[in-house]
């Protein structure tokens, strides 16, 4: 069985057909056979999907070619239209524990550095500060008496 159409040049579905089925591509040749199933023992398919174990020990979801772009275009400009900077980018990436390769802090730099509205409006500078307002104050549950104030800070100009 092999599982999800087969695209050219997809690392995902090669690896996955591997570590599900123990199937290599067929245009492999024996060097590469290897490095995959040295390569592979780093993969685990949870239901259909690829997961990779990193060096922190965190399982993250291997995102497929095809879904790359939705994710880099959510993290960055998403729901929290952070527009944030590539390092930021990645690592919100990687804390959601999605994973691709060769690297994903790579593809997070190249996206922040092309998205139009971050070139138009450039680093914050200056003029762009908001003074800090209290929000909303806040005492401390009963359950915790030792303190008197719970500080609350937003950060709205670092990228
Ligand atoms: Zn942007």
């Amino acid at each position: 069985m092999i599982i999800g159409p087969k695209q050219e040049g997809n690392w995902y579905y090669d690896m996955l057909n591997f570590i599900s089925q123990g199937v290599f591509p067929t245009d492999l040749i024996r060097d590469e056979r290897k490095r995959m199933a040295l390569q592979s023992q780093k993969f685990v398919e949870v239901a259909q999907e690829l997961y990779i174990q990193g060096i922190d020990n965190i399982l993250r979801r291997c995102v497929p070619d095809h879904e790359q772009k939705a994710v880099l275009t959510e993290a960055h400009q998403g729901i929290s239209r952070g527009h944030f900077h590539g390092d930021t980018l990645g690592k919100k990436i990687l804390q959601a524990r999605l994973w691709w390769p060769p690297t994903v802090l790579k593809d997070a730099h190249e996206f922040a550095n092309r998205c139009n509205v971050c070139q138009r409006l450039g680093q914050p500078i200056a003029r762009d500060r908001m003074p800090h307002t209290l929000v909303l104050a806040l005492k401390p549950s009963a359950w915790n008496t030792r303190n008197k104030y719970i500080l609350v800070a937003t950060n709205y100009c670092t990228k």
